[in-house]
């Protein structure tokens, strides 16, 4: 549905990754008939949630490293500074409704695992089989390919830990969705969901149900999020850091440079790509992939476009070095026939 454009006067805004781009234009159709920045968040990202092509969120995500897909969402609202958080939930297909009902009906901020899953039954939310054949094809090749026979005979109480090391991202570049947006009244909102890394150590968190790390919103002067290796912006807290940047004084323009900038004192641990997202709240956007590839796009839409546009990310490379994504390629085992 081509969106229409009601509220010319507003500085609406949306920035998305680019695994968005099935949620982005109900996002901007209800953006632009004045819906809240929430809501519209919120609803763009349950399409994506249930997109068959997108692989690593939602219904459909990958697998951690036991064959069970387990999946992080988060929404925070820039005005009030309320933050909903959900991570590693297995059994519901729509995580970021569940972290968006926490946000409204818990004094809570995030909540994972059964805890999560608790709540999520309690509130009557959406359940689903998360593992398609695809994954779990993938998943299967894998576990009769690299797993050791006498690991295997004791499945699932084997060592993981050196699997763990071989396991990367799958599909480098297509992974969480993450939206960004500002509303007819000034509120901005962040929205994340993804199952996170593919074959992950069970329990493990990236950085999107991770508020500052991999979102962040304060309606007084913007919001930033970030794709690809949440263990990076973990340790960084680049979402925070971006909008306090800009609460300092600086453009998102700097902001987002001084956060890439932050990045170059990691040592050791997993370095590789992420891309970072940021508005500020006078309707500017910067979108930087460090380290990223060059097919790496984002998608923006401003209330002068016809329909959402996808951009080319900026790239900035931190390091001379490969980044540590290619121990043994996943794509061997997630790759269709
Ligand atoms: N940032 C996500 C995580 O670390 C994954 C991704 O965006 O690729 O779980």
């Amino acid at each position: 549905m081509a969106p229409s454009f009601a509220n010319k006067e507003a500085i609406l805004i949306i920035v998305c990754n680019n695994e968005g781009k099935s949620g982005i234009p109900v996002t901007a159709e209800m953006l632009s008939r004045g819906a809240s920045a929430l809501d519209a968040l919120e609803a763009g990202v349950r399409v994506v949630e249930d997109d068959p092509e997108v692989r690593t969120v939602g219904t459909g995500g990958w697998p951690n490293l036991l064959g069970d897909v387990e999946l992080d969402a988060s929404v925070m609202c820039g005005s009030t500074l309320r933050t909903g958080a959900i991570g590693a939930l297995k059994g519901y297909t729509h995580p970021v409704s569940i972290a968006r009902q926490l946000l409204e009906r818990l004094p809570h901020e995030f909540l994972v695992g059964d805890g999560a899953a608790r709540f999520a039954h309690e509130i009557g939310a959406e359940t689903g089989e998360l593992l398609r054949p695809h994954a779990k094809t993938a998943w299967q090749r894998w576990f009769d390919s690299e797993i050791k026979p006498e690991h295997q005979a004791a499945w699932p109480d084997a060592p993981l830990i050196e699997y763990c090391h071989n396991a990367v991202d799958p599909e480098i570049g297509k992974d969480t969705t993450v939206f960004l947006c500002m509303d007819q009244h000034r509120h901005i909102a962040s929205a994340t969901s993804t199952s996170g890394w593919g074959w992950k150590y069970p329990g493990r968190l990236g950085d999107s149900p991770v508020i500052g790390a991999g979102s962040y919103a304060d309606s007084r002067y913007g919001a930033c999020a970030c794709t690809g290796a949440g263990e990076m912006t973990i340790r960084t807290g680049t979402a925070r850091a971006v909008v306090l940047y800009m609460k300092m004084g600086m453009s998102v323009e700097r902001a987002v440079d001084e956060a890439v900038n932050d990045m170059r004192a990691l040592k050791g641990g997993l370095i590789s790509r992420v891309t970072i997202h940021a508005i500020d709240n006078r309707g500017n956007h910067r979108t930087v992939a460090v380290n990223g590839l060059p097919d790496n796009h984002y998608w923006l839409w401003l209330p002068s476009m016809k329909a959402p546009e996808a951009r080319p990310a900026e790239i900035i490379q931190i390091s001379d070095e490969e980044p540590q994504n290619k121990p043994f390629a996943m794509a061997v085992y997630t790759k269709e026939p």
